[in-house]
């Protein structure tokens, strides 16, 4: 790219540092929980008409899904005016790669919200960063994309390819928004998710899943508590003895190559739990819900025969039912080669406008990347903003960081795509 066309992008997204803030204000000021997503969504969908895309509404439908590869069981069964929205750009003349511009509008619970130092869906900035529940996770993402867009516009380009823009939701419980997606027949030369990863690019993901143990007891009196068998005492035999099987997956034998240099990628999680409901009673019936991490290339199968394995051998009192059922995250890990023409061309972006190396990013979670990894034939990987206390209390995104990323997106599209004039 020549100096003064990269100057001109660079500026062009600077430009639209207030645009930037303004879109994502109002985006966080959206609640968009699980369930809720319909009025951020009616945001993005004005927003992808103002980059004249033609907008396409994406519905979940988990009959069709159900039977397909990276489908996961749905933690609502609601599906009413729940959609993923979809911006499809087409060039006058192709002359480079597609590309696919994907972001999640769905946001996790905020917890407590008193916990908060101000109420999380009601965004503030303060010095650089910006404060709210999904501005990292990742808003701020997708703004950036979308910024990225309009500022080529504003200079007179477009990209010379289909460029694909989705803004999804399950992002965070089960993914089946982006395999709606999928399923609708998009793909590309490539997939960028603008997740909060801190300018690193992401070259592998953990499989996550999610299970749920469903304990029964015998209830009684606590004045004779050897008389009942209590859920929770068994709960935690449980847990401890399911992070004996973290600490097993831990242990560099069992790694995944990318995951040779990490602390600990392998995180087992009792997220929640239900039960009980009598201080005085010994409790007899729970409901504890987990995540677990596992490798790339393990597979769903593998992972739920040792879980299996590992709940079975636990020492719990005879007397306590055990039911091992699944909903939520079944999330296969991926990896992608380091060398992919993809993985290349941002970290040359970022080099470009950041001035700096790249660094890769094998990270201990899963994203919807993995759709267009596994199943799409679409390389993909995530490069995003500075973000902190993501699923915390008080996340917050980098501004400055936001804007760069949106430059990096901007430098990408037009090294990847190609520009043609707008006509
Ligand atoms: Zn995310």
């Amino acid at each position: 790219m020549d100096e003064s066309l990269l100057k001109k992008i660079l500026g062009a997204v600077e430009k639209r540092r207030d645009n930037i803030i303004d879109e994502l204000t109002e985006l966080v000021a959206s609640d968009s929980t699980l369930g809720n997503e319909h009025q951020a969504q009616t945001i993005i969908k004005r927003t992808f008409e103002g980059l004249g895309t033609e907008v396409k509404e994406v519905t979940i439908d988990l009959d069709k899904l159900s039977v397909l590869p990276g489908f996961s069981p749905p933690v609502t069964s609601d599906t009413d005016g729940r959609v993923n929205i979809v911006g499809l750009h087409q060039p006058n003349t192709v002359t480079g790669k597609s590309l696919i511009l994907n972001g999640h509008m769905d946001v996790v619970p905020t917890g407590p919200s008193h916990l908060w130092e101000r109420p999380p869906f009601e965004p503030y900035v303060g010095d650089d960063w910006f404060y709210g529940r999904g501005s990292g996770d990742m808003k701020a993402g997708i703004v950036a994309y979308c910024n990225a867009f309009a500022a080529l516009k504003d200079l007179g380009y477009q990209p010379a390819a289909n460029v694909i823009l989705q803004s999804v939701i399950e992002e965070e419980c089960t993914g089946n928004g982006a395999l709606a997606c999928l399923d609708a027949g998009y793909t590309a030369d490539a997939a960028i998710i603008p997740e909060p990863f801190g300018e690193s690019c992401l070259i592998a993901q953990l499989g996550v899943m999610w299970f749920q143990l469903k304990l029964t007891g015998k209830p009684a009196h606590v004045l004779d508590t050897s008389n009942g068998s209590n859920v929770f005492d068994s709960l935690y035999v449980l847990t401890n003895k399911l992070k004996e099987l973290e600490t097993e997956w831990n242990k560099q034998e069992h790694r995944h190559q990318c995951y040779s240099g990490h602390d600990h990628p392998i995180n087992f999680n009792l997220g929640k739990v239900h039960g009980g409901d009598w201080a005085s009673t010994v409790a007899c019936y729970c409901e504890a819900d987990f995540r677990v991490g596992f490798y790339p290339g393990m597979t769903l199968e593998y992972v739920k025969e040792k879980l299996q394995q590992t709940i079975n051998e636990a020492d719990i009192a005879s007397d306590i039912e055990v039911e091992l059922c699944y909903t939520g995250f079944q999330a296969e890990g991926c990896a992608i080669e380091e060398e992919a023409p993809l993985i290349e061309s941002i970290k040359e972006a970022h080099r470009i406008v950041a001035n700096s190396d790249c660094k890769t990013l094998a990270v201990t979670c899963t994203t919807d990347a993995r759709f267009f990894q596994l199943y799409g034939n679409t390389p993909a990987t995530c490069y995003g903003p500075v973000a902190e206390n993501i699923h915390g209390f008080n996340e917050r995104v980098s501004i400055n960081s936001t804007v760069q990323v949106a430059q990096v997106l901007a430098v990408f599209i037009a090294n990847w795509c190609g520009l043609e004039k707008i006509k």
